[in-house]
């Protein structure tokens, strides 16, 4: 198997389909104005560090740089591209500003990094690593994201907890930060390098993606990216990438947009008719209880009204009778549902928790249809 970077990591994780597309079927993604944005900024941040001797590049060093490697893929419009390149100065004037002040060597900058997870390899670039005075090692990675990175990204992203493992088993030194550097405000956000647990997490995210490509099991899953730009590949929206989809004909020689429109119209007259039978049972039932009835009659048909009894076991009475006649085991069963909450249960071990969910497999499946309306999604 080839080497996983955190990219097809984090693909994987939200759309194996996707994944799958672009990294085995080969497509190309379309380009995007925010991928040359970052790719200009990580290239000048690493011009700006890669030097073999201090001082760094000068300002005007450092912007006669940016210029010549700017990247104008994906852009709108000239106008927007205009104004991107404008703003990308500006935050690059502050970052030479700030970083030439107290210029420090740092250990490494774009390291090319290779390891081993239990046989799966796992390899990417880390943009910057520094030594800190305490001897331990700090990792940045520069991001362009439009908001400030919260605590909550900070201790949860799955790129620095890789990194730290990347880090930790190349140069067997401690990690003792990790920072995600907000280009934009040119803020470092920092938090304490991850512990044993979380490192172990991740080792095990890593080994399930891996198997999850060994066994092709490549679903699409929708996500907050939908639809991206292998539409017309994908299960819920290539019908609608074809010219008038909604004229192609399915079983029983009915066009689709007529058959949607049949099956929404027909559901709601079911909920609406569930309504109102729910609302004539109880005025019957009333009725009856009421007037102590227990059948009432119309012209053509009589409904009887009986309270029916549901018996069952007391559990704790059932199990103090047969657990000593060693018979209790034979009337336990798995109960999907609570074995669900266990498994999101933070009071029970994550280990056993983690364990529990590596046993979680399709058992049964059956379809079914959810509607949504187009015209508010648009
Ligand atoms: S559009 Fe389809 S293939 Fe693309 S990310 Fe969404 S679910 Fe996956």
């Amino acid at each position: 198997m080839k080497p996983l970077s955190y990219t097809q990591i984090s693909l994987y994780r939200s759309c194996p389909l996707c994944y799958k597309l672009q990294y085995i079927d080969g497509l190309k993604p379309k380009d995007r104005w925010y991928f040359s944005f970052g790719n200009t900024m990580h290239t000048c941040a690493e011009h700006f560090f890669r030097v073999k001797v201090p001082p760094p590049p000068s300002l005007d060093e450092l912007l006669q740089f940016y210029e010549k490697n700017w990247l104008s893929e994906g852009y709108e419009s000239a106008e927007e591209e205009a104004s991107y390149k404008a703003y990308g100065r500006e935050i690059l004037a502050k970052f030479w500003e700030i970083h030439s002040s107290d210029f420090r060597m740092p250990v490494a900058v774009e390291w090319m990094f290779n390891i081993d997870i239990e046989g799966v390899k796992l390899r990417g670039y880390i943009d910057r690593v520094d030594k800190l005075g305490s001897g331990g090692l700090s990792i940045v990675d520069y991001k362009t994201d439009r908001e400030l990175f919260t605590r909550d990204d900070l201790e949860k992203n799955l790129q620095l907890t890789l990194y730290q493992l990347a880090v930790e088993q190349s140069w067997y030194l401690p990690v003792e930060r990790l920072t995600l550097y907000h280009f934009r405000s040119n803020t470092p956000c920092s938090c304490e390098p991850r512990g044993e647990a979380q490192l172990e997490e991740a080792r095990h995210l890593v080994l399930a993606v891996a198997k999850g490509i060994e066994e092709e099991r490549f679903p699409a899953i929708e996500n907050q990216y939908c639809p991206c730009d292998f539409a017309e590949h994908c299960p819920y929206y290539r019908q609608k990438t074809i010219p008038e989809p909604r004229d192609t004909e399915i079983l029983g020689g009915m066009a689709v947009a007529e058959a949607v429109k049949r099956y929404v119209s027909l559901q709601s007259q079911i909920k609406e008719l569930q309504l109102e039978f729910d609302e004539i049972k109880q005025m019957i039932i009333d009725f009856c209880q009421a007037e102590g009835l227990n059948r009432v009659y119309g012209r053509e048909h009589a409904i009887t009204y009986k309270l029916v009894e549901k018996a069952g076991f007391s559990e704790d009475e059932v199990r103090a009778l047969l657990e000593p006649e060693g018979l209790w085991n034979r009337v336990l069963g798995l109960d999907q549902s609570r074995l669900r909450q266990l498994v999101t249960d933070e009071a029970v071990a994550k280990d056993i928790r983690r364990k529990l969910e590596a046993l979680r497999q399709v058992i049964s499946t059956h379809p079914q249809l959810w509607v949504r309306r187009l015209i508010e999604e648009e």
